[in-house]
């Protein structure tokens, strides 16, 4: 039998990149998706995989990455992120859109466009990474968590609607996983993004992949819905233990 295939969003960086890294090792074949096609290539080539530029806010750009793909058994909806801790009466209307676009209608596309050879696999899986701010608001967090919680709505709102078709659901909910995401979210300030890992043993983007792998890698009648991980020291988004 050919191997499964996976396609990972978001997968130049971070959690995206970890996870392709731990689905090629579980056997599977990897397709990579982003847009820094450099960096992309250099994960794929480490793991063997196949890169293909994919910006999920460009409808065209996901129509000319679907169109290059075959056998597809798993996706998992990685690209997205935060911009600003803005205050809601502060708020900068571009930013909010752009996670809008990256987080929920990245996931929308990817998933429509897929979804026809996910169900063709026999045994399709959507994992979706989400965040707890999908289940927590917190202040200056409104459009990442709003974005979140629609990211989170569409994913469970699948589940439902496809009912008794060969294709699981696994929405991923991590609490503090150091990557570059705290450098997007404050504009490349390096001493602020650092600032949020201090003092704290935070979650690795392996730790979030080995978990997505290991959801993968039931048996097709286990459907793992949601799974919520965070650092031990992390009890919440806005209450955490921190070393002196
Ligand atoms: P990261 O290191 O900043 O990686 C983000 C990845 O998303 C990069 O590979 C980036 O690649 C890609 N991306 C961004 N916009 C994209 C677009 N329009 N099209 C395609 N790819 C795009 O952050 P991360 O922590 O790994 O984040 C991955 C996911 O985990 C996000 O959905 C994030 O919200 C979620 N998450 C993160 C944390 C955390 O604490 N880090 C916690 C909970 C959930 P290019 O720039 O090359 O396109």
């Amino acid at each position: 039998m050919d191997k499964r295939v996976a396609v990972v969003t978001g997968a130049s960086a971070g959690i995206g990149a970890a996870t392709a890294t731990a689905l090629a090792g579980a056997g599977f074949e990897v397709v990579l998706g982003a847009r820094r096609l450099d960096r992309l290539r250099r994960v794929a080539d480490s793991v063997g995989g196949r890169a293909l530029e994919l910006d999920v806010t460009s409808q065209e750009s996901v129509d000319a990455f679907s169109a290059a793909l075959g056998r597809v058994d798993v996706l998992v909806n990685n690209a997205g992120g935060a911009l600003g801790l803005d205050r809601v009466d502060e708020a900068d209307l571009d930013r909010w859109r752009w996670m809008f676009e990256a987080n929920v209608l990245g996931t929308l596309r990817m998933t429509k466009a897929l979804l026809p050879a996910l169900l063709e696999s026999g045994d399709g899986h959507v994992v979706t990474i989400t965040s707890i701010a999908a289940v927590e608001v917190y202040d200056g967090g409104a459009g990442y968590t709003a974005a979140k919680h629609a990211q989170s709505a569409l994913h469970r709102t699948l589940r439902g609607e496809l009912l008794g078709e060969p294709v699981r659901f696994t929405e991923v909910l991590p609490g503090m996983v150091e990557t570059e995401f705290s450098l997007t979210r404050f504009d490349g300030d390096t001493a602020r993004a650092e600032a949020v890992y201090q003092g704290i043993d935070p979650l690795t983007a392996a730790d979030v992949a080995e978990v997505v792998a290991f959801a993968v890698t039931r048996p097709a009648h286990v459907n793992l819905d949601q799974i919520v991980m965070k650092p031990r020291a992390q009890a919440s988004a806005t209450r955490a233990h921190r070393e002196k």
